[in-house]
């Protein structure tokens, strides 16, 4: 066993061999707590503990290699139990509220053109454990990180399974207790999973990171389209909505030249309309050898404009940790031990 994080007690119980139904609850709490080593599970027997360390059980799998700061952005490298590198970003925004960016996977498969994560390729999804392990590692630095978004390397729909085993166990009020309304999932479209999301009907927010409503300007920019067209995405939103009934958002990552004029904002509005949204303008992040360009300051001017005109409700992210390879679209890995 590599790790305890993501474990229910149903679970833990089970795997350690625990006998008395309290000593779960110990454990969970222990883990709630940020524990790395048995030592530290004081309250449990020291035979106990002794039999697990020699029975090569691990409580946790990763470790962080590397710490970044700037003012309102930190990025942590973590190094996993097979060598690979993933990164977990939190940013603070001016009313003292602390947002994780978490990753799902090693690398992405979804191969979207203006995005760093995306030149990798995907290598592997991550563990359950895995996921939960980055906010633990966020955590031990400010434990008021209260909210999440799964918006760091990978694409969560492509990895659901593991991600709704974090999200339920960072759920449990005996764990972080993050209720759902404060969790974001963005994905690039994966239809299947949106329409999954919807049934489950958690109350878990969702992002799309959207970038034109040009179907074939989006088939050139972002694969996932050629399988999963705007006419499809639209109706797996309308499903989304009217089974959670909560506002998504539309990330549009502004690409000089590309997504900035006004039939690109025509199109934006129609596909807005009928969905209960707000549009997320990100000027694009500046990432060595990707041939885009960010937008001057008067081309989001002009394009702001257009969306006023139409009654497109937006708001505008000026990137932080952008200095620090920790904003939108800029994360990416090579593994450890490799040259
Ligand atoms: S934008 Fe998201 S889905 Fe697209 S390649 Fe990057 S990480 Fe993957």
């Amino acid at each position: 066993m590599s790790s305890l994080y993501a474990m229910n007690e149903a679970s833990l119980s089970q795997a350690l061999g625990l006998e008395k139904s309290y000593q779960a609850g110990q454990v969970l709490s222990w883990l709630a707590k940020g524990a790395t080593d048995w030592d530290q599970m004081t309250n449990l027997p020291k035979k106990d503990r002794e039999r697990w360390k020699a029975d090569g059980l691990k409580v946790i799998s990763s470790h962080v290699v590397e710490r970044h700061e700037e003012r309102s952005a930190l990025k942590l490298l973590v190094e996993l139990e097979d060598g690979e590198l993933i990164e977990c970003v939190m940013l603070s925004d001016g009313t003292g509220r602390k947002t994780a960016c978490i990753s799902s996977q090693v690398g992405c498969a979804m191969g979207c053109a203006f995005c760093k994560t995306g030149t990798m390729g995907l290598v592997r999804n991550l563990k359950d454990y895995e996921i939960v392990e980055q906010m633990r590692h966020l955590k031990e630095i400010d434990p008021t990180v209260g909210h999440i978004v799964f918006m760091g390397m990978g694409e969560p729909m492509h990895n659901l399974g593991a991600l709704m085993s974090a999200v339920t166990w960072m759920h449990n009020p005996k764990t972080y207790g993050i209720s759902y309304r404060k969790m974001t999932i963005s994905t690039c479209g994966l239809v299947p999973g949106i329409r999954s999301l919807a049934e489950l009907k958690l109350g878990i927010r969702l992002a799309v990171s959207l970038v034109t409503a040009d179907d074939r300007t989006r088939n050139r920019i972002m694969p996932v389209n050629r399988s999963f067209p705007l006419a499809e995405l639209k109706k797996a939103l309308l499903l989304f909505q009217r089974s959670c009934d909560k506002r998504i958002t539309l990330e549009y990552c502004m690409l000089s030249g590309v997504n900035t004029d006004p039939d690109s904002a025509k199109a934006l509005s129609s596909f807005a309309t009928g969905l209960q949204c707000v549009v997320n303008l990100i000027p694009w992040n500046q990432v060595d050898d990707l041939p885009w360009q960010s937008p001057s300051q008067a081309e989001i001017r002009a394009f702001t404009h257009e969306l006023d005109k139409l009654r497109v409700p937006y708001t505008i992210r000026m990137s932080k940790g952008r200095s620090i390879g920790g904003a939108c679209g800029q994360l990416a890995t090579s593994r450890r031990n490799q040259s």
